[in-house]
């Protein structure tokens, strides 16, 4: 685990920096405020702050304040460190959002045992985010996880003017597999054209599973990025696709029904209208003989 030191005192930074280490933890050290908040952006920010109290310019209150106004993909667990041991200061403390106290000097045994628990509401903070967010038979984004960073996206996309694209994907008779292999093989085979979904998308596209053998993939655009043509990929890799169903190297194969839309930056549409779009195209796809990929109308 990663920790965020903010102390504005060299002795007592090293201090901590030293005892953090011998324990086993990954150190970040500033010595302000506003260091810290800029430690806290960006990838693999740190997930656990102890931050000194008293501390020139932003004091250690207010940083917690400010970190939890921030947009976080994940929590932020605050422990404050200070020489100030007043019920009224607990107080003060916990009402700018911080979770634990530790007094100065600290003791290195319940500086330990401290930041301990810390650690064990990050990891639950975490396994419960991710129950929320994927679906569990295909470890992809869940229905309501993809439309709401599907929803930030559009947004983010008409901010930078450029156009993002939504690719809503149906297994053909899907039925007939789970009425003449049973179950079990049908959820098999979710699985596997899943994994052909994620290895035919770029790393900044992102799965999500729609309902029951339906998918949806969001398309970042970029200038060369054609999505039908992503589409087709996948298509084709998915009716290409053996899927061995039992110890005997049975196998079955399956093929898919596609349909894209996109959203351009001048437009007025919002996702829901994306997916309308979209779901016609698919629903096309269907009709017109299934194993295709259909572009939805321009908006
Ligand atoms: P079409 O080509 O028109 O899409 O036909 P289809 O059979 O794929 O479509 P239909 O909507 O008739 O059937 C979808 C099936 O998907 C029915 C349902 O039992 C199955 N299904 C939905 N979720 C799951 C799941 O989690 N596991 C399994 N094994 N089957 C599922
Ligand atoms: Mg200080
Ligand atoms: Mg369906
Ligand atoms: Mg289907």
């Amino acid at each position: 685990m990663n920790i965020l030191i903010v102390e504005d005192d060299p002795v007592s930074r090293r201090l901590l920096e030293v005892t953090l280490r011998k324990f086993g933890y990954d150190v970040v050290v500033t010595s302000n405020g506003n260091e810290a908040l800029e430690a806290l952006q960006g990838p693999s920010v740190p997930s656990l702050v102890i931050s000194d109290w008293m501390m020139p310019g932003m004091d250690g209150l207010e940083l917690c304040r400010n970190i939890r106004v921030m947009k976080k993909s994940s929590y932020t667990y605050f422990i404050i460190l200070t020489a100030k041991g007043g019920k009224e200061d607990v107080i003060k403390g916990l009402d700018a959002g911080a979770d634990d106290f530790l007094t100065k000097p600290f003791n290195s045994e319940e500086l330990k045992y401290r930041v301990k628990i810390g650690e064990r509401i990050i990891n639950l903070e975490q396994r419960i985010l991710k129950l929320a967010t994927t679906d569990s038979l295909t470890g992809v984004l869940n229905r309501r996880a993809f439309m709401e960073r599907m929803s930030e996206e559009i947004q983010r996309a008409k901010r930078e003017k450029s156009p993002i694209s939504l690719i809503l994907m149906d297994i053909d008779h899907f039925k007939k597999v789970n009425d003449t292999y049973g179950h079990q093989i049908g959820d098999l085979v979710l699985q596997r054209v899943t994994d052909q979904l994620i290895d035919r998308s770029r790393a900044y596209d992102f799965v999500g599973r729609y309902g029951g053998e339906e998918f949806v993939i969001c398309v970042l655009s970029m200038e060369d990025i054609n999505p039908f043509s992503i589409a087709e990929r996948m298509r084709k890799n998915i009716e290409a696709q053996t899927i061995v169903i039992d110890k005997n190297n049975q196998t079955i194969r399956i093929t898919a029904s596609f349909g894209v839309g996109t959203c351009r930056p001048e437009s007025e549409d919002g996702l829901d209208d994306l997916i309308k779009r979209t779901d016609k195209a698919l629903y096309e796809a269907k009709n017109s003989g299934r194993n295709r990929v259909c572009l939805a109308r321009k908006e």
